[in-house]
């Protein structure tokens, strides 16, 4: 029995959605109801093997896909109802169900009737797919709703009572001008969300896009346009009252994700469903892929007296050494706006806090000192007493900085 952090997420896949959209080189199909029911029984049957084997409590809960909300209602009620069997959730737990435009209904009352049923769950926090709110647009990326869709699946989770939701946005969409970028952020502005996430489009191998790239039907945008819109919608962000708290990650006070904030800080999360990463007590995992190979295993074994070992189907595992704890740490604490201190560095490497912290850290990454103080000069990262922190142009060249410390 593993005993978990105090600050626990447990995050579960759901790889179904209606189709595939042509950006995406996310672990997603469709698939029909019978295989999406199968899924769920199997799901169900890990939540309970897993729910042996750690103690603690669960602080926030991600349903993330794919497409949660393709699943059938009465199925995602029994995987939440097994979870909280299972697992110690926290009263104030955050809940976060995505449900994209689309997949709530096609009619108001059917949006109406499975927000509701999500309430019930207890689902307290919604992030939605947007992208866009041009249609045109929304078309050429192969999202299945309409801008019209937004507005009204969004209405309606307010009018139930849904306080805190996201919205996700892409820019720099092949044809799209930064102006263009920026209108479909104030767009999603007027509606009124918590939180906001922001990402470039990239033009991923296997995906339709990067075909059309290859044929010469689309263009990826260049560089130094996406980050020109980057920097813009930055702005513009922050100007309409939002904490720019993480590289993509936008909020008003008091509403950052808790649950992705747990993958920033190194804190522990359980990751359940079909390609689902995890990481507890410093072991990285993700499970296997291959669907067929998770229902035989989870569908087929009888649960009683059986455990989630090392021998479930896992794609990888991995132990951390204190070095890749340490490294992990600086490399997603400098996405967080307020980047990482030197004692934080160090407690991931299992050293205790120590007055001296900057040096015991930089006598760690000797060999990253004289770049990352050339990075520094150039304005590009700012290391201070406390620790080290990206400046806003520094994030344009985030994987090179970060990579210092790998
Ligand atoms: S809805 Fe999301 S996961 Fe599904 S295909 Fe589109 S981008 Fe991929």
């Amino acid at each position: 029995m593993t005993e978990l952090d105090k600050k626990t997420g447990l995050y579960i896949h759901f790889p179904f959605c209606v189709r595939k959209c042509n950006y995406c080189a996310f672990l997603s199909f469709s698939a029909d109801e019978g295989v999406r029911r199968e899924y769920a029984g199997a799901l169900m049957r890990e939540i309970e093997l897993a729910g042996r084997s750690f103690s603690g409590q669960i602080s926030t809960i991600y349903l993330g896909g794919g497409t949660p909300s393709v699943m059938d209602v009465s199925l995602l009620s029994l995987i939440i109802k097994k979870v909280r069997q299972c697992f110690d959730v926290a009263p104030d737990a955050e809940i976060t169900n995505e449900a994209n435009p689309g997949t709530l209904g096609i009619k108001d009352r059917v949006v109406r009737a499975k927000l509701t049923a999500y309430k019930y769950m207890g689902i307290n926090r919604l992030s939605m797919g947007v992208q866009s709110m041009d249609n045109d647009r929304l078309h050429m990326l192969g999202r299945i709703h309409t801008a019209e869709n937004v507005v009204r699946d969004f209405d309606i989770a307010r009018e139930l009572g849904f306080d805190n939701i996201n919205l996700d946005l892409i820019f720099s969409v092949p044809g799209e001008s930064t102006e263009d970028a920026l209108d479909d952020a104030k767009k999603i502005i007027a509606l009124g969300p918590e939180h906001i996430s922001c990402y470039s489009l990239q033009l991923e191998e296997g995906t339709p896009f990067y075909e059309m790239a290859e044929r010469g039907e689309i263009t990826e945008v260049a560089d130094e346009e996406d980050r020109g819109t980057y920097h813009r919608i930055c702005g513009l962000l922050r100007s309409s009252g939002y904490e720019h708290y993480e590289i993509s990650n936008f909020a008003r006070e008091g509403r950052r994700s808790r649950h992705n904030s747990l993958y920033w800080n190194m804190d522990d999360y359980i990751g359940l469903g079909l390609g689902a990463s995890g990481f507890t007590r410093g072991v990285r995992y993700r499970n296997t892929s291959d669907l067929s190979t998770y229902l035989a295993y989870y569908g087929g074994q009888d649960a009683d007296g059986a455990e989630w070992t090392t021998e479930r189907p896992l794609d990888e595992i991995h132990e951390n050494t204190d070095f890749d704890n340490i490294s992990e740490a600086v490399f997603t604490g400098l996405r967080r706006t307020e980047g990482i201190t030197y004692e934080e560095a160090l407690a991931a490497y299992g050293m205790s806090p120590q007055k001296d912290a900057a040096e015991q850290f930089w006598k760690i990454f000797r060999d990253a000192e004289d770049e990352a103080k050339r990075f520094a000069d150039q304005g590009l990262l700012i290391i201070d007493d406390a620790g080290l922190r990206l400046t806003e142009e520094g994030i344009d060249i985030s994987n090179s900085i970060m990579s210092l410390f790998v």
